[in-house]
Order: C-alpha cells, then structure tokens, then sequence
C-alpha cells in the first residue's frame, strides 16, 4: 500500500512508519487494519468531537493513556499509567462496558484479559503494535522449547515474560509453571523463578532479563546466553544451555535500545552535574553508566520528587520526557539522545483515531475490538496472577 492509496481525506501523520491499512498481519503481534473513514488530522474540531463523544458515553467508556501517549490524546485519559497498571485500572472499572486503550495492542490483550467478559476493549489503531513484542512470536518460542527439551534444558528452566509479549506468550509462559514481570517486579520474578527452577528463559526483552540478572541478582555475564531465534539451535551449543543460569531471548525495544555509552558521554559534558535516569529496557552498557534506573513510574517520581534546580537526562520515550520537562519547568529535564525518538508505535494513536472510535461507540459501533480467545486468556492469566502472588523479598 502506498500514501496514494489513502482514503479521500486521510493523511498520514508525520511520525507514522505504517500506513493504514485494511488488513490484518496475522503474523505479527500487531494488526495493520482500521477500517471506516478518519476525520483528517487537520479538523480544527477533532478535541470538540473527542469531548462530545466522550460526554454522550458516558461512565459506559473508560479511557487509559499510556505514558508514551501524545499529548493530544492524553488530554481525554481517564488514567494514565504504565501497561499493568492501566489493565489494573481497567478491571476495577467494571461499569465501563468500553475500555479504549490508547496504548499499544499487547497491553489492549491484558486488559481484555483481566476485565470482565461483559467489558469490551478497543484499540483506537491496530497498526498500534510493539517492535518488540513482535521479536518473539508463539512459533519460535514452542520451537525453542523444543530445543531446550532436546539438549536436555529444559525441565529446570522457569519461563519469565515481560509484560511487553503478546497474549500468546503469556499463555505459554503460565502452561511450563512461569510469570510474567513488569519493569518494576522484574528483580521478584527473577527470585522466585530461581527457587522454583535453576535456569530462566527470559522473553522478549534481552536488556530487561540481563540488567536484573546482573545488577539486582549479581548473577555474571557469562551466567546469561542469548538465544537468537532467526539462528539455528538459537544459536547456543546445547552445553551453554545447560549450563547457563539466564536465557535470554534475542529482542529489544527500538526506542530504549538506541540509547549508547555516547549518549551518556556527550549528555554529561553537555550539562555539568547532570543526573543520568535511564529506563531497564536501555542496553547494559548505558544502564551501567547511568545514575538511576528504574521502570517508567519510577523515572515519574524521581523527577516529581526532585528539588527545583535538579538537572535530569532521562533515557526513555520522548513524549513522557517532554511532558515531564513541561511540568516541571523549575527542573532540567533533557532527553538522553540529540535525535528525535519516539515510539512510532505508540504514536499511531493520535487525536483522529481516538474520535473516530469514541464517535463508532457513541453511534452504536465497537470497532478495532481486542478479543483474546479464552484458552488462550486462561494460560495467560495464570502468568498474570503468579505475577501478583510474587513474594516480597528482603532487601
Ligand atoms: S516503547 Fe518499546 S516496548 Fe514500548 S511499545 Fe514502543 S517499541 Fe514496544
């Protein structure tokens, strides 16, 4: 498909890396369809139509925001949070018959997942998907069990994913007895994984699962192999499978992966005194190098909690750091990179794909559901629910 190939009066915006389609990828954890006609980004009355729509819906539609959200949609969140915390806050909304995500399509999954059957959840955009997520689909994951099983690695191996995968990892990961993890919990998985088993298979994120292993368990790098699934075996000799303690699946997100050593370097020449705060998602070398890490929430209240005059790089998506940078105009609150990085993906859902599915709901019409089928869910809620029974541990 081609810009040409628009519908009349629609035009890409200026971040998009996918164009609108009709079509579902079932090969990719994202979808590329959206079907009906957008109001064009140009309307001078899209935040009036959001309004209205919204206002005729009533308490019957709940909207969550990502943090990584445009601003223009983050103005009509009802809550804004990170991925589990939104599906949290789905479910305990249960007069809300719509949950609009406005976020990407594996976070619609989970809360599709822990709402209510009576509760629907809509994805303003399918093209709303995570470049990540899609680094680990439900084919290579039972591929690399099975090479796991035949190097003889597998019994003993516990399943850990990132809340970032879709529900079909999820659901594999509650099937062979594993959790799943947000970037806050991550180091709790990893402790308890550990007492239940002697190795983990980490998914999808390799600098998640090594940063955790390495700083919070103080596990080495040669305790951590990494299983590319685009190479035979994965690339490791069953040996090193065996005998590693973390395994970590080759992915990562585009955003925080482009963050390098020069960042760092050439963001503390730049701005003498500077706090370095980085997201766990960010390569090791970057993290290692930082003054802070810690998950999206914990970036939040660092800076909120900071004295006026503090001076913050941070090293996460570019709409939560200018956000950041505008609510606190008191502080320095600088991106880590001098390029321009936001998720694309994240960025797919923009003020014109948010009217048209509050106007499709306010006329009588639930577009771009997000339906996860209930085996699928049953498995993927068990890892879910491991995760919340995770113990707490001393410090
Ligand atoms: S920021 Fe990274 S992990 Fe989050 S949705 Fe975008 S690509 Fe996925």
């Amino acid at each position: 498909m081609t810009v040409t190939d628009l519908p009349e009066g629609v035009e890409p915006t200026p971040l998009a890396l996918l164009l609108l389609g009709r079509e579902a990828d079932l090969g990719s954890e994202r979808g590329v369809s959206c079907p009906g006609s957008l109001p064009a980004a140009s309307d001078p009355a899209l935040v009036d139509r959001a309004a209205a729509a919204k206002a005729a819906l009533g308490d019957s539609v709940f909207v969550l925001g990502h943090h990584y959200q445009r601003d223009e949609v983050i103005q009509f969140a009802d809550v804004t949070g990170d991925s589990f915390k939104l599906a949290q806050q789905a479910a305990a909304r249960p007069e809300a018959t719509y949950i609009v995500f406005c976020g990407v399509h594996f976070m619609a999954e989970s809360a599709d997942i822990l709402t209510a059957d009576s509760q629907q959840v809509v994805l303003p955009d399918l093209a709303a998907g995570c470049s990540m997520a899609d680094m680990a689909t439900a084919e290579q994951v039972a591929q690399a069990w099975d090479v796991l099983t035949d190097a003889d690695a597998a019994a003993g191996t516990v399943p850990v994913s990132y809340m970032n995968s879709s529900a079909a990892i999820k659901a594999f990961t509650g099937r062979h007895g594993g959790t799943i993890c947000t970037s806050s919990n991550a180091e709790r998985a990893l402790r308890w994984s550990f007492q239940q088993g002697q190795r983990v298979l980490f998914l999808p994120d390799e600098h998640l699962g090594r940063n955790t292993a390495v700083r919070s368990l103080g596990l080495t790098l040669d305790d951590c192999v990494v299983y590319d699934p685009r190479k035979p075996g994965g690339g490791v000799s069953a040996a090193r499978l065996r005998d590693a303690k973390m395994i970590l699946w080759r992915g990562h997100c585009s955003v925080h992966g482009r963050f390098s050593l020069d960042c760092v370097h050439e963001v503390r020449e730049r701005i003498p005194g500077v706090t370095v705060l980085v997201h766990p998602e960010c390569r090791h070398e970057v993290v290692e190098a930082a003054d802070l890490v810690g998950s999206t929430e914990y970036i939040i209240a660092t800076v909120d909690a900071a004295p006026a005059g503090s001076a913050f790089a941070v090293g996460t998506e570019l709409n939560l750091v200018q956000r950041l940078a505008k609510r606190h105009p008191d502080k320095i609150v600088a991106f880590l990179d001098r390029t321009v990085c936001f998720c694309s993906t994240m960025n797919r859902i923009d003020l014109p794909h948010l009217v048209w599915s509050l106007e499709s709901l306010a006329g009588g019409s639930v577009v771009n559901r997000i339906s996860v089928d209930p085996e699928t869910a049953r498995y993927a809620r068990k890892a879910l629910d491991q995760m919340l029974a995770l113990p707490q541990y001393a410090p």
